[in-house]
């Protein structure tokens, strides 16, 4: 499933552009050859195609939870989740969409810089505003309230060198019997939340491990780190796409009317099918910044809560709970491995006891 579902987005965008003649003219009528308006109606509609066209495997998913027990949501609540995601990420991509048709329409020879600024721009504004805009519609979270634990997380912060005064819990256990948490937004945005599950399930020594692992990710700046990755790979990546419109194309000014604005979208597509396709062909190297921060906070974790035995317990647990695999073939680390598998994180657990380094 992983194999086909990778390169599915990448196959739809270029499957849309390839289709160009098909939809373009009913398109440009709807947008009254405007190319804002051209560009958002583009950008709604392959977020809605490349949702449709996924949909039968991330229906196989969540058939394949429920057969195992690890999804425990029902499937009106899923269709739903299922619907809200469509509906941001139609929002999203729409004023995408209208944003490039018009760096396309006003400066067919830079626009790809505007795009990459606009990237930066969005990157940064996704990851602020992620915890008060879009997590919310998801899930409900609530502060810790277990003042034991309170007191152990302030004292974690506390040998981190970090603040810890937003540690929320949220509902996972009205979707899944799996335990996990993270540490999302920048600044003021900041939080942490931990799963429901993993509170329910876990012993208080392994909670705290986790708790040192986010933490670790505070104090290293991770969020800020990770944004800036994706900031600075999106120039590359807009001159790229620029590069192959330009190939398709041609650079010349698209002019005004219908067929300008035609021109317009056609680049427009062009543009996101070469996007997609230079986004799925970096997975490794964005797995491989992702693993990479994740070995720094959990050795540096482990140096905060000092407890090697609990961090072995919870990925024992954790590959327990969650069904997962403590040892995937490399292949698919190298393309889905986000963090260190769980025999490698137990393996630093290991060293750090012997008090290696
Ligand atoms: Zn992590």
């Amino acid at each position: 499933m992983a194999a086909i579902g990778a390169p599915l987005g990448a196959a739809t965008a270029v499957g849309v552009a390839l289709l160009g003649s098909r939809w373009r003219p009913p398109l440009v009528r709807a947008a009254r050859a405007r190319p804002w308006r051209a560009g958002a109606l583009f950008g709604a509609g392959l977020a809605v195609v490349t949702t449709a066209i996924a949909l039968p495997l991330s229906g196989a998913r969540y058939a394949w939870g429920r057969d195992y027990g690890i999804v425990t949501q029902g499937l009106p609540a899923w269709l739903l989740d299922v619907a809200k995601g469509l509906g941001i990420q139609m929002l999203i991509s729409a004023g995408i969409g209208a944003g490039v048709a018009v760096a396309i329409a006003r400066a067919p020879r830079a626009w790809w810089a505007l795009v990459a600024l606009g990237a930066a721009v969005l990157i940064y504004a996704l990851t602020v505003l992620s915890p008060l805009l879009l997590e919310p519609v998801f899930q409900k979270t609530a502060p810790l309230r277990d003042p034991a634990l309170s007191a152990q997380v302030l004292e974690l912060a506390d040998r981190a060198g970090v603040e810890a005064d937003d540690v929320k819990v949220n509902d996972a256990s009205a979707r899944t019997t799996a335990a996990n948490a993270y540490v999302s937004g920048l600044g003021d945005s900041r939080h942490i939340v931990l799963f429901d599950t993993l509170l329910r399930d876990f012993p208080d020594d392994q909670v705290r491990m986790v708790v040192a692992h986010e933490l670790a990710h505070v104090e290293r700046r991770h969020l800020l780190k990770g944004a800036t990755w994706g900031a600075a790979l999106a120039i590359p990546a807009a001159l790229l796409a620029f590069a192959i419109v330009g190939w398709r194309t041609g650079f010349g000014a698209p002019g005004g009317g219908p067929e300008g604005t035609s021109l317009v979208v056609r680049r427009l597509a062009i543009a996101a099918a070469s996007a997609a396709v230079i986004g799925a062909l970096s997975a490794p190297l964005m797995t491989w910044v992702s693993r990479a921060y994740e070995r720094e906070a959990e050795w540096r974790g482990l140096a905060i809560s000092a407890d090697p035995d609990a961090a072995i317990g919870l990925q024992q647990g954790l590959v327990d709970r969650s069904l997962g695999v403590p040892d995937p073939p490399e292949a698919v680390q190298v393309w889905f491995g986000t963090h260190p598998t769980a025999l490698e994180r137990i393996g630093m657990a290991l060293r750090a006891r012997d008090g290696g380094s």
